[in-house]
Formats: C-alpha cells, sequence, structure tokens
C-alpha cells in the first residue's frame, strides 16, 4: 500500500514557504480633507515592495474621521484600488465616471496620463472601513489612456478551503481566477477570512515582492521551521528567495482577516511628487505643469 501524500489537485503544495523579513506598523496620519487612516505602505517602501506604491488603511466608527473625504484631486501614472470592507463612498472623476464603492466591492483605477477625481463618503455616520493600494504602471503605460472599473462584491470570486474563505480580487489563488488580472505586474491581491486555527497556503513565483497585512485577528507566518506571530494592524514583508515558492499562513486562536499582496517588480525608476508617481523628475513636473493647464480636464465637485 503507497503511503505517498497526494498533492492538492488544484495547485501544487508550496514546499519552501517564505520567511517574515520584517513587520511594519504604519504611520498614523490623514488624508484629503481631514480624513484619518494609517499609512502601512509608505514612500520608504516603494523599492522593496514595487510594483506597490502605498498601502492605506481606514476603518473609524466616528464619522468626524472620515465625513471630508477626499475632494477633488489629481493623479497621474499608476493605479489606485480601493477596497471597501464596510460603508459607502462616491466616486466622481474628470472623465465622466460615477460609481458607489460599497460593502465588499473593489474600485479599480487607472490613472493613466492623467485625471481628477473625488471620493466622498455617502453616509453621515455608522463605520467606514477599507483599503487603498497603489500599484505601478509600466513606464509604457503610464501615459496610457484613463480607466475605471467598479467591481460590486458579488462580482469577487471566492473559494473556502478548510477554515478558510478566500476572495481574489486579483490574480489567481487555488485555480479560481480573481476580478483583475494584469500583464505587466501580476498582481495578486487576496482577502483572507481564516477560522481559528486554520491554515491557508499560496504559491507566489519567487522573484515576486509580497506581503500580508493583518486587519482581524492574528496570524503566522509559518516558514516550515518557525512560525512567526504577525498581530493585528501589522503588515508582515515576505522574504524572496530562489527557492521560496509561496507562502504559508496559520490563524491564531481568534481567527484572522488579512490581505495577501503579491506582484512581480517593475523594476523601473520611481519619481513621486504627491498624487504623480512617474520615472524621472522631468515627468513630474511635466505633470505638474499639465495639472495646472487644465490638462487633467474638469474637475468632478461635489
Ligand atoms: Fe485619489
Amino acid at each position: 500500500m503507497s503511503t505517498t501524500p497526494s498533492a492538492p489537485a488544484t495547485e501544487a503544495a508550496v514546499r519552501k514557504p517564505r520567511t517574515v523579513e520584517r513587520l511594519v506598523a504604519g504611520q498614523a496620519t490623514s488624508d484629503g480633507d481631514g480624513v484619518k487612516l494609517t499609512r502601512v505602505l509608505a514612500q520608504p517602501l516603494q523599492r522593496r515592495l514595487d510594483p506597490f506604491l502605498m498601502l492605506d488603511a481606514f476603518g473609524s466608527d466616528d464619522a468626524a474621521d472620515y465625513i471630508g473625504g477626499f475632494p477633488d484631486h489629481p493623479h497621474r501614472g499608476f493605479e489606485t484600488v480601493t477596497y471597501m470592507i464596510a460603508g459607502r463612498m462616491r466616486h466622481r472623476d474628470s472623465a465622466g465616471n460615477e460609481g458607489l464603492l460599497q460593502n465588499g466591492g473593489v474600485q479599480w483605477m487607472t490613472a493613466g496620463r492623467g485625471l481628477i477625481h473625488s471620493e466622498l463618503p455617502e453616509q453621515e455616520d455608522g463605520r467606514m472601513e477599507g483599503f487603498q493600494l497603489w500599484l505601478n504602471l509600466p513606464a509604457a503605460d503610464k501615459m496610457g489612456a484613463p480607466g475605471y472599473r467598479d467591481i460590486a462584491s458579488a462580482e469577487i470570486p471566492e473559494f473556502a478551503c478548510a477554515g478558510a474563505t478566500v476572495r481574489v480580487i486579483a490574480g489567481e489563488s487555488h485555480g479560481v481566477a480573481g476580478a483583475v488580472r494584469k500583464a505587466a505586474t501580476q498582481p495578486l491581491y487576496l482577502d483572507m477570512h481564516l477560522a481559528p486555527g486554520a491554515s491557508f497556503e499560496q504559491a507566489i513565483p519567487a522573484g515576486h515582492n509580497a506581503f500580508v497585512y493583518v486587519y482581524r485577528g492574528e496570524l503566522g507566518v509559518d516558514s516550515g521551521t518557525q512560525l512567526t506571530p504577525v498581530p493585528i494592524q501589522r503588515m508582515a514583508v515576505l522574504a524572496n528567495g530562489a527557492d521560496r515558492d509561496g507562502v504559508r499562513l496559520q490563524a491564531g486562536d481568534e481567527g484572522a482577516r488579512a490581505l495577501l499582496v503579491a506582484g512581480k517588480p517593475l523594476n523601473e525608476p520611481i519619481a513621486q511628487y504627491g498624487p504623480f508617481v512617474m520615472n524621472t523628475d522631468a515627468e513630474i513636473f511635466q505633470a505638474v505643469e499639465d495639472f495646472r493647464a487644465g490638462k487633467f480636464g474638469q474637475p468632478p465637485g461635489r
């Protein structure tokens, strides 16, 4: 009788999981019209976590922390991915797009050569919670046409396995294709809900940069020889290693909810000035000039 263990049918098992390189506590800050948030991925980590430029986490039951929203402001050169856990936010932009982002939905906006948008709460009380991730565009696409996509919660593919429910916002997990696929950076964006003690593993190409952000409970990153705890509201930067083929996670006693984000680095120069992310300073000056000259279109207003 054979004692050879069988591999999962849908995806090769992770044999050499990644370790944690470092834990990052975000910086409390405010942006827009006084919205309180935690900047988890900030500028000093942009090179390390290429192609991701920023991750903000926001969450409050107090309307004063979010009611001002993000009035008219421009972007050029990258994409903003907003994932709303709770609450309602209205988006309008200079390209004429409008959408209502709410409970469990995602807004994937490609700034490309530039647009002006507003992101304003459509609620006066109750909880507002979510994330905004900035994904860089390759140099060749930075001056492409702006784009906008609303992905309602029901359109986000989801699967369950052994105590884990996984929402696949982008990329692919266990044979389930996500709502968004991007060729240049191959982003993986998972929202994982893990029952107490549940394990979940995910294949990640060795060269891709990856991190986990825990927003409920606690989990451990299991390297095979050690379990590194990642507490709530911490980002674990996962170590790259030529022989590492994925990540293995294990929820703590209270279970966990966490984001797993990974992508293929662009390895191009990054020049950022506020909401403009280009490759050179000259391109940044041009962005400021174009914005001042009204080339981003008409502000959508309130
Ligand atoms: Fe914005």
